[in-house]
């Protein structure tokens, strides 16, 4: 799957992420990112234009974020919440979104 960076999975979705990034993905540095709160790796403020600043880590491919965009036999389909997100009837969502980003800096 191809994630199209609305922004919606690191808001929304209780997601375990590394907590400082110089330490790596060892069980004392994992943490909890909760549902509803922009996630503090989380970096710009449009949807479709949203990155993460732990992704170009060596170690980004042994953490749960990873695997949730690696779906082998669809892995060039792009996301399909995120398809309806950033189409005419995602507007609202994509208001909501961004203004939770907003809100984050
Ligand atoms: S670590 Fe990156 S991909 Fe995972 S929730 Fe945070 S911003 Fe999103
Ligand atoms: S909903 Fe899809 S496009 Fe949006 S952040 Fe999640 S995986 Fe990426």
């Amino acid at each position: 799957m191809k994630c199209l960076r609305c922004g919606y999975c690191c808001i929304s979705l209780d997601v375990v992420i590394v907590d400082d990034p110089e330490k790596g993905p060892r069980q004392s540095n994992l943490s909890i990112k909760e549902t509803g709160v922009p996630c503090k790796h989380l970096r710009g403020e449009k949807c479709g234009e949203i990155s993460c600043a732990v992704h170009d880590k060596p170690w980004y491919s042994e953490t749960p974020c990873f695997q949730h965009t690696q779906l082998p036999e669809c892995s060039k389909a792009p996301c399909r919440m995120g398809s309806y997100i950033m189409s005419d009837k995602g507007s609202e969502v994509r208001q909501r979104i961004e203004a939770k980003l907003k809100g984050a800096h």
